[in-house]
């Protein structure tokens, strides 16, 4: 029986410390479309998490990988399951997505499982491809210190925004607009470490007006807030829900669409 439409948060945890102590899982966003599996930035743990929030599921089966950006909350386990897809270099498989840094002498896929993979695909601006019936699509780069992209995903009839890591910049509001955003929120106040913060956060969803935004990647000063109060105040200042993501919490797209 095909899996309901839905979005499993294999980790919400994001920055050094928290993912030090798995204060938040680390394993990145599992995009379950149309019968296809899509896993998005497999940072630290994620296979673990996987296994444990999705059961029985089988990694052999991912239909694509996607790494956002390079740094090590959001890739940290991509070999794993490049080994996995190709069965060790056994056989060809698996359809991995991601910028040109993550790749080469300073990125951090080996060399050597990329020869065996079925597809592989840089992302630039603009990018748009098709994993069977869906359409995902990598508007624009962004403000980050290593090459990122967020990535936006067209549904049969609506559509999922997911913005990675980046400081703000206005053009994300056009870009990302959605039935769906979600949001890297990793600190409370803005700084200069090309993150998004609340205030940000804020903007955004105002900009876009989505049918629900839901935040996460959240550093130590979101989780000594806690995300919830945090959702609840995004909500109040942009009139849209907001939900903090949790930890292997699987979110139905139907009932995610039906928040106005
Ligand atoms: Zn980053």
């Amino acid at each position: 029986m095909a899996t309901k439409n839905s979005i499993v948060f294999l980790g919400t945890g994001g920055a050094r410390y928290v993912i030090a102590r798995q204060m938040r899982a680390t394993g990145g966003i599992l995009f379950r479309i149309n019968g296809k599996d899509i896993l998005v930035d497999p940072g630290p743990e994620s296979l673990l998490r996987l296994l444990n929030y999705v059961p029985k599921f089988s990694p052999e089966k991912l239909d694509a990988i996607v790494l956002s950006h390079k740094h090590i909350d959001h890739s940290a386990d991509i070999n794993v399951y490049l080994d996995i897809l190709t069965r060790g270099g056994f056989k060809h498989g698996g359809h991995l997505i991601a910028p040109a840094d993550a790749f080469g002498e300073d990125g951090v896929i080996f060399k050597y499982l990329t020869q065996y993979l079925e597809k592989t695909q840089t992302i630039k601006p603009e990018l748009e491809l098709n994993i069977g019936d869906v359409t995902f699509e990598f508007p624009l780069r962004h403000i980050h210190p290593v090459e990122t992209y967020g990535l936006k995903i067209k549904g049969d009839d609506y559509s999922i925004s997911y913005i990675s890591d980046t400081k703000f910049f206005p053009e994300l509001i056009h870009a990302y607009m959605a039935d769906i955003v979600i949001l890297n929120l990793l600190c409370l106040e803005p700084s200069d470490i090309d993150h998004l913060s609340v205030p940000d956060c804020a903007r955004i969803i105002s900009g876009i007006k989505p049918k629900v935004a839901i935040i996460t990647h959240f550093g130590m000063t979101m989780l000594r807030a806690g995300p919830w109060n945090i959702a609840r105040r995004l909500k109040q200042e942009t009139g849209v829900t907001v939900l903090a993501a949790e930890d292997g919490k699987h979110y139905a797209i139907d009932k995610l669409l039906s928040y106005k």
